[in-house]
């Protein structure tokens, strides 16, 4: 099948207009393998669409309409046919036609195809014209070589194709939050490399299977990701020995946040993204988020940062990581959860703490990296 998918903050972008559509066509013909993308009025014209596909589709980051559609010849008398063969849903009782033009040399007026084509559904179906508030839209767009024909747009993500606003480390853990807060980045455009710190001392092959799963589905939205798994149980160790409980969390979270500094240099990356949501747990106060966020100088940013957890679940079984999120996973942070977490830190003690741990050979720590696609073997 053909898909029309239109755009809609990508218009406000002026004379970088042409490289934002070009992205997303890109990402589009990565992420569907076999169709073809072409710039049409509106929108881009994706060909050779497996209909299974389209849920995906609505979810891609600078979609922000989609509709199956039918190519025809732009004749007005193919146009009618291709309305008049179109079938409609249940309980439509009105209608109205919106035909438009990117050629404006076509030979007749949209105002005349609205009407002529208005008169022939009219004639054939038992449908009443409604210009305010009809139940079923026939679009049409006239384009220079060809008319596109659709109905019903739905609604897609929105937002920004994923890679024209840079790189960034999105800290992933095995939970609900970090994965939303990935897909809420990538549709402001930016290009993720997920981190995860892992409950073990070396890097071996046995990296969580819900860490791969979650990076696959997140795959779905951004071409090709990067995973960045990082081996913590030497540090956490030595935090569960030195650090009095109720600090473990937020002490381990600095480190985390050093280690993704250290990364986001060789990666090239100018931004940290966590999940955190402000209140939702000890260390997501606004004292512990001070002084989590002051071990390191480069931008953090939390996109869920003021969102109701209800509204982090939709969206996460919304983009499909939710049910993974819920499996049983001993995520290496569930070892800090202390009876008694201090809700109001402050950086200066636990810098003053820190000294307790050693922490050199930071920057020796040897990681492994995998490119997730959303077939990739893994
Ligand atoms: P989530 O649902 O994403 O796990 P959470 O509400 O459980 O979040 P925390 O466990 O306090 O919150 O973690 C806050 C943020 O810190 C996470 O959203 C994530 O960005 C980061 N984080 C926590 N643990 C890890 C980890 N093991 N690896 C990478 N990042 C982590
Ligand atoms: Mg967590």
């Amino acid at each position: 099948m053909d898909v029309i998918a239109h755009f809609d903050e990508i218009f406000l972008k002026g004379n970088n207009k042409g490289m934002f559509v070009k992205k997303l066509a890109d990402n589009i013909r990565r992420l569907f393998k076999g169709v073809t993308v072409k710039r049409v009025e509106g929108g881009l014209l994706i060909e050779n669409f497996c209909e299974i596909d389209f849920d995906r589709l609505a979810l891609v980051p600078g979609i922000a309409k989609l509709a199956p559609a039918l190519v025809c010849q732009r004749d007005i008398d193919t146009i009618e046919k291709t309305i008049l063969a179109m079938p409609t849903g249940d309980c439509i009782n009105s209608f109205r036609i919106l035909a438009s033009r990117s050629d404006k040399d076509y030979e007749h007026t949209s105002e005349y195809l609205n009407i002529k084509l208005g008169t022939a559904v009219l004639k054939k179906r038992k449908l009443k014209v409604n210009l305010k508030n009809p139940d079923v839209i026939f679009h049409v767009d006239i384009g220079r070589s060809r008319a596109v024909v659709y109905q019903n747009l739905s609604d897609g993500a929105g937002g920004l194709p994923t890679g024209t606003a840079g790189r960034v480390i999105c800290l992933l853990s095995g939970g609900i939050d970090s994965p939303v807060a990935a897909y809420e980045m990538m549709k402001r455009g930016a290009e993720l490399i997920l981190v995860h710190f892992q409950n073990q001392t070396q890097v071996t092959d046995d990296v969580s299977r819900k860490i791969l799963d979650l990076s696959k589905i997140l795959a779905h939205y951004q071409p090709e990701i990067k995973l960045i798994i990082v081996p913590f149980a030497q540090y956490q160790k030595q935090v569960v020995m030195k650090i009095p409980a109720d600090s473990r969390m937020l002490i381990s979270r600095r480190l985390m946040f050093k280690l993704s500094e250290l990364i986001a240099k060789q990666e090239r990356a100018i931004a940290l993204i966590t999940g955190d949501s402000l209140g939702q747990v000890a260390s997501q106060t606004l004292e512990n988020l001070t002084a989590i966020y002051a071990s390191v100088g480069m931008l953090k940013l939390a996109p869920l940062i003021g969102a109701n957890k209800s509204d982090i679940v939709r969206i996460a079984r919304r983009i499909r990581t939710f049910d993974i999120s819920i499996r049983p996973y001993e995520d290496c942070c569930s070892l800090f959860v202390a009876k008694h977490p201090k809700t109001k830190s402050q950086t200066f003690s636990l810098e003053k703490l820190e000294k307790l741990v050693d922490f050199t050979g930071l920057d020796k720590v040897s990681l492994i990296s995998y490119y997730i696609s959303m077939n990739s073997p893994l």
